[in-house]
Order: structure tokens, then C-alpha cells, then sequence
């Protein structure tokens, strides 16, 4: 693997429209991350495509795999898993990344297709696991681990009834001997 482990040339699979072939390449990429998750720098992704000679380019389909790292929403541990993204994408000459990626030189540059694919699907506020119960609002307790003493917290009206349950407090206009 050279510098660009996912750039394939494609100069003989264009000489005939129609003609395919699949390609596993694997590279690592900086700069995939978003607000609750990324893809380590060093974490080698995936694509297994199959590219085809189409009229004016090279369609590119297939599944990019991508390992990614965050923190859990809930309890703040360390969250992780891998992402299968389902790609179907045109090469054109004169591609410019909007509706189809640049076929320059014969080259199919499998990168930025990896990149945007991985990009969209990063999980934005991940979980450690499906029922993570994540830490107590009251004393930070991770509520995984144990159970911690805290009961719900009280409601602050039950307490203005104690008060009022004080004997003879009746209530408004009782005193019979005002008149
Ligand atoms: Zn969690
Ligand atoms: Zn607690």
C-alpha cells in the first residue's frame, strides 16, 4: 500500500462499457469526526466496492466500514462499534464532488466517497449500550454499576401538606365568637 491506498486505476476496466471488477481497499483518514463521535486517525476503514465501465465514467457501489470511537450521552463511559455504509456513487470526467466525484487520468480517487459516506452517518450521540442507564442527576452515581441511595427527587408540595395537617387548623372563617 502506497500513500493513496484508495486511488485505483481504472484505464483497462474503461475500455469496455460494462466491463466490472471489485476492489477492497483500506486506508486511514484524518479529519472524520463530528460532535459525539470520530474515526481514530489510525484505525484503518474499509471500501469493498465494485466498480463499473459505464458511458462517461465509473460507477462505484458497494459498503465502506469505519470503526469509530465517542462517549456514551448518558453515562459519559467510553463508546464504540463500526459503521457498514451502503455507497452508490458516479466518477465522471468533470465530476466535482456535488453530483458525481472527478475521474482524472483514469483514476478513480475512492477517498472522499469514504470520507463523505463515513461522515454522514457518524452517530452524533452515541451509547455505550442500547440500555445504558446512564449517571443519577443527583449524586453522579453510574447508575450501571450500582444502584445508588438516592430516591427520586421529593415533591416539594407534600411538604406544604404536612404544614397545613397541624390540629385545629380548620381553615378560613371559623371563629364563632367574633359577632
Ligand atoms: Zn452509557
Ligand atoms: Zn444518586
Amino acid at each position: 500500500m502506497g500513500g493513496h491506498p484508495f486511488v485505483v486505476h481504472v484505464g483497462k476496466l474503461r475500455r469496455q462499457v460494462g466491463a466490472r471488477w471489485h476492489e477492497e481497499r483500506r486506508g486511514c483518514l484524518e479529519g472524520l469526526d463530528c460532535s459525539g463521535s470520530a474515526v481514530p486517525a489510525d484505525a484503518p476503514l474499509l471500501a469493498d466496492v465494485v466498480l463499473e465501465s459505464v458511458l462517461g465514467g465509473v460507477s462505484v457501489s458497494g459498503t465502506v466500514v469505519a470503526p469509530w470511537v465517542g462517549e456514551c450521552r448518558r453515562c459519559l463511559a467510553p463508546a464504540s462499534g463500526e459503521l457498514r455504509v451502503a455507497v452508490r456513487e458516479l466518477y465522471t470526467e468533470g465530476g466535482d464532488g456535488d453530483d458525481t466525484y472527478p475521474l482524472v487520468d483514469d483514476q478513480v480517487d475512492l477517498e472522499p466517497l469514504v470520507h463523505d459516506a463515513v461522515l454522514l452517518e457518524l452517530p452524533p450521540a452515541p451509547l455505550c449500550r442500547p440500555d445504558c442507564r446512564g449517571l443519577c442527576p443527583v449524586c453522579g452515581a453510574d447508575r450501571n454499576e450500582e444502584p445508588c441511595a438516592c430516591e427520586a427527587p421529593r415533591d416539594p408540595r407534600w411538604g406544604a401538606l404536612d404544614v397545613l395537617r397541624v390540629p385545629g387548623g380548620a381553615g378560613p372563617g371559623g371563629d364563632p365568637g367574633d359577632d
